[in-house]
Parts: structure tokens; C-alpha cells; sequence
């Protein structure tokens, strides 16, 4: 990958510039080891990791591949896509999709040139790659690598356990322990702010027969379509839940009914017009409800329920919504 090299003149420059030095690689390691121990989820430690090599050592154009089973394969890189991005991600990760996040660190992009490939981590369910320019820090990266992989690998473990935690298998949605804990957070949230938010239920219609048809097989083919399409249709804000069996949930932060049913709308209408296989098409009945003071988070499970059996009832295929709880 060469875009054009890099002359002697401008290393000397970034060495008279004092990048290449002590303390530079000092206030790297250990502001590095701050951002692992300090960042949220493994995406921020990343994006800061990338950050930081990129601020110290721009020349290097630093860059990481991150594979880990269930999860979408993750590059966080200085270099632009079109300028060699792409085409070294697709390299690493053997052609997986991914998402790529530009580390902004001012200044021009940096120029790519001979890069080498240092191994984080490697087990049959996780990859993690750093790719710097070659001929310049190598050094510095090669003790970058050694003193900072086991944070790197102890992070993507903890993620790797929440994960299977409060997600689906099949699904990769967020699981019923997820649903219970995020709508008690969303209640004490509603209650203390005096905001509300909405409960959605949504049950696939018919589904033994899915599967009486077309084989179980086929059955969890339409649970992981569907599951993406919901993730698609609601806000980022939302969350949606495998509840069980054929069974989903979405928490709508601060949503009346009025907008909620309005969602649940263009669910049913969207799930009505896709086709899964040649031939294969279901229908969702949704039910909801609506926070308010005088709630409880069983109740609001119980009324969206109720609704969802009252669309049943009605011949399914359509939105239920029940006022009481009683
Ligand atoms: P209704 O319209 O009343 O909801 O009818 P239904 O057939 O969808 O409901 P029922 O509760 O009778 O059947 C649910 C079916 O969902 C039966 C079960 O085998 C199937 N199911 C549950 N979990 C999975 C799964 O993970 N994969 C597959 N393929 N099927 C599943
Ligand atoms: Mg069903
Ligand atoms: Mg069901």
C-alpha cells in the first residue's frame, strides 16, 4: 500500500520536533492505559487508543482491527478509506463486514507507507491487530503492544461475558435479564425526571405453523431477519428485546402511546411486505402501553400484554391497546 514515500527530511523534522521521545512514549503508554481503564465499552478505549498513537506518533498512521466473535468486526484508524483504509481492513479481517471508525487527529492524513502488522490477540473467537507504519516507531509500537495486550484482551473478555449475559443467540438481540433491568432503570428514570415512555409487545403470528412448514431451521432464519429489520425501524434511543420464543419488546424512551402506536404501525406494515424466503411471509400483533406514576413495570408488561391478546383476538395482524389494568 504506497501512497508516496516518506522523504528523510520529514522524519528528521518529526524527530527535531521531539516526537520521537521518551517522554512522548512515556505519556503514550501510560495515557493508554488510562483510556483501557477508564472508557465505557471497548469502542471508546479503541477510538482513545488510536487517538493517542495518532496524536504521539502521527507518521506512524496507526491503525486497529478488532474481530470478536458476535459482535460486528471493528477498524479504528487514522487513514482514510480511500486511501488505503479499505483495502487493508479487508486484508485483516479476511474479508468480514465491518465498521469503520476514522480516528480524527488533525493536521493532514497521514501518508501510507510499509506497514507491518503486530498481533494483539488471536483465539478462535477474537482478533486484534495494530498496523503502523513500518521504519519509524517499530520500537516503540513492539513495547506498546507487550505492556498494553493483556488490558486490551481482559476488556474484550468482560465484553465478550456481558455479552452472552444480556444477549440473544440467535439473535444477537438484547435478552429478557436485559429487559427486566433496562425497564426498571427507564421507570425510576420516568418517575424521577416526570417523563414517561411506552412498552411495545410483539408477538409473530402463527409461528408453529412457520415452522411445522418449513422446518425449525427456516423458523430461526425469520427470528434473525426480523430481529435486524426491528433493530432498522426503531430509533437509536430505543432498545428492542428477544422476550422469548417468538416474542419481542421495545422500550420507547420518552414516548406517549400516540407516537408508539404510530411505530408499531409501520412495524406491522413492514413486516407484512417482507419476504424471508420464496414464498414465506408472516404477520406481527403488537401490543402497548404507556408509562405513568401510578404504574409498576409488571403492570406495564401486564397492560402491553393485554393489548397484545386483544389484537389476537381480533384476528391478529393489527395493534392492541388496553386502558386498565384490572
Ligand atoms: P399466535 O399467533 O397465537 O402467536 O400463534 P403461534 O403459533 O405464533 O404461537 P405458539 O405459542 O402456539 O407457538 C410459538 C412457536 O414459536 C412455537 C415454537 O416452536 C416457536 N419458537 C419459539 N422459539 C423458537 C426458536 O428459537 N426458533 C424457532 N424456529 N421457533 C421457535
Ligand atoms: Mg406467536
Ligand atoms: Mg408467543
Amino acid at each position: 500500500m504506497f501512497v508516496r514515500q516518506i522523504s528523510n527530511q520529514e522524519i528528521k523534522k518529526e524527530i527535531i520536533a521531539g516526537e520521537y521521545n521518551r517522554s512522548g512514549t512515556l505519556a503514550l503508554f501510560t495515557e493508554s492505559m488510562v483510556a483501557l481503564l477508564s472508557s465505557k465499552n471497548s469502542h471508546h478505549a479503541f477510538m482513545d487508543l488510536v487517538s493517542l498513537m495518532g496524536q504521539t506518533f502521527p507518521l506512524s498512521a496507526p491503525a486497529l482491527y478488532i474481530d470478536n466473535i458476535g459482535f460486528h468486526a471493528g477498524v479504528y484508524t487514522m487513514i482514510e478509506r480511500t486511501g488505503g483504509g479499505d483495502q487493508e481492513a479487508r486484508k485483516i479481517l479476511a474479508g468480514k463486514p465491518f465498521s469503520y471508525n476514522k480516528v480524527l487527529v488533525g493536521g493532514h492524513p497521514p501518508i501510507v507507507h510499509h506497514r507491518i502488522e503486530f498481533l494483539l490477540m488471536s483465539t478462535p473467537g477474537m482478533k486484534a491487530v495494530l498496523c503502523i507504519n513500518s521504519g519509524i516507531h517499530d520500537d516503540i509500537f513492539r513495547e506498546w503492544v507487550k505492556i498494553l495486550t493483556p488490558a486490551v484482551v481482559k476488556l474484550m473478555d468482560h465484553e465478550m461475558l456481558m455479552h452472552m449475559a444480556y444477549r440473544d443467540g440467535l439473535t444477537s438481540l438484547l435478552n429478557y435479564r436485559a429487559f427486566e433491568e433496562m425497564l426498571k432503570a427507564e421507570q425510576d428514570r420516568a418517575s424521577r425526571y416526570d417523563t414517561t415512555f411506552s412498552v411495545m409487545m410483539i408477538d409473530i403470528d402463527h409461528f408453529k405453523k412457520v415452522n411445522d412448514t418449513f422446518g425449525h431451521p427456516i423458523g430461526d432464519i425469520v427470528l434473525k431477519t426480523l430481529s435486524d429489520k426491528l433493530t432498522d425501524c426503531v430509533r437509536k434511543s430505543d432498545r428492542v428485546f428477544r422476550y422469548g420464543g417468538e416474542e419481542f419488546a421495545v422500550i420507547l424512551p420518552h414516548t406517549g402511546l400516540a407516537k408508539a402506536k404510530k411505530l408499531a404501525e409501520r412495524i406491522r406494515c413492514t413486516v407484512e411486505k417482507m419476504s424471508f424466503i420464496a414464498g414465506l411471509h408472516v404477520t406481527v400483533s403488537i401490543g402497548l402501553s404507556q408509562y405513568n406514576d401510578r404504574l409498576t413495570s409488571l403492570d406495564l408488561v401486564k397492560q402491553a400484554d393485554r393489548g397484545l391478546y386483544l389484537a389476537k383476538n381480533r384476528g391478529r395482524n393489527r395493534i392492541g391497546i388496553m386502558k386498565d389494568i384490572s
